[in-house]
């Protein structure tokens, strides 16, 4: 298993993507509900 070295951020939450469709989706949400999806956020690396 080989770990990604760029991560893809969500500029709003600051939650971590390891793919940049669930950044992106998470981004649009965040900015434009002023809160995040949980389903989004299951998609987020925990740490
Ligand atoms: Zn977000």
């Amino acid at each position: 298993m080989k770990h990604a070295k760029s991560l893809l951020k969500c500029e709003e939450c600051g939650l971590l993507y390891r793919e940049r469709k669930w950044a992106e989706r998470c981004e649009a949400y965040c900015r434009k509900h002023k809160s995040c999806s949980l389903e989004i956020i299951g998609h987020a690396l925990s740490r």
